[in-house]
């Protein structure tokens, strides 16, 4: 299957792409973040990005951030909550609803994330989010799972990628 995998970063990528070229599919990457603050941040995290790309010889597609939009429709009245509360949900949500959109416009078949693979996410909401988009089309993989958190530090500190010390939004950087 032609899979379009949203990539929250370098270091959670590699592993994702691996493990997704393991179940036999053809994978290409969309970096879709408009959660991460501040500017220079969501930079550092895409030339990583780009590093592990050219690594790995896979296409990546980048999505223009919007993080004023972010904050409207994601964040406001939620700025408070803690990771892995209703904030979070929404933001999957932002972000899923973008990369289901770029699978249509590419005409590929499936879409997953990323996402799955850290501990600091509750992988439930994300399949039910990914689900709701498209419960035909979401591939719903738990990359966290046989040490796929382990791997993704393994993998990211052979390639010395750059790894992050909070999740992306502003309110991540003081709950972590
Ligand atoms: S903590 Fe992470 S997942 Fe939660 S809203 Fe912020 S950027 Fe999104």
């Amino acid at each position: 299957m032609k899979v379009l995998l949203h990539a929250c970063c370098g270091t959670c990528a590699s592993h994702c792409v691996m493990a997704l070229r393991d179940y036999g599919h053809d994978v290409r990457l969309f970096f879709s973040n408009g959660n991460i603050a501040p500017d220079s941040e969501f930079h550092k995290r895409l030339d990583t990005l780009r590093r592990l790309a050219d690594c790995l010889n896979v296409p990546l597609i980048v999505d223009e951030p919007d993080h004023k939009e972010w904050l409207e429709l994601v964040a406001k009245g939620f700025e408070q909550e803690l990771e892995k509360g209703a904030r979070c949900e929404r933001c999957f949500r932002y972000s899923l609803e973008r990369t289901f959109r770029m699978m249509e416009q590419q005409g590929l078949d499936m879409f997953t994330t990323t996402l799955s693979v850290s501990p600091h996410k509750h992988t439930p909401s994300i399949f039910k989010v990914g689900q709701e988009l498209d419960r035909e089309r979401f591939l719903a993989v738990n990359f966290k799972k046989e040490g796929g958190f382990r791997k993704s530090m393994q993998m990211s500190e052979s390639l010395g990628l750059y790894r992050q010390n909070y999740c992306g939004c502003e309110f991540s950087i003081r709950v972590l």
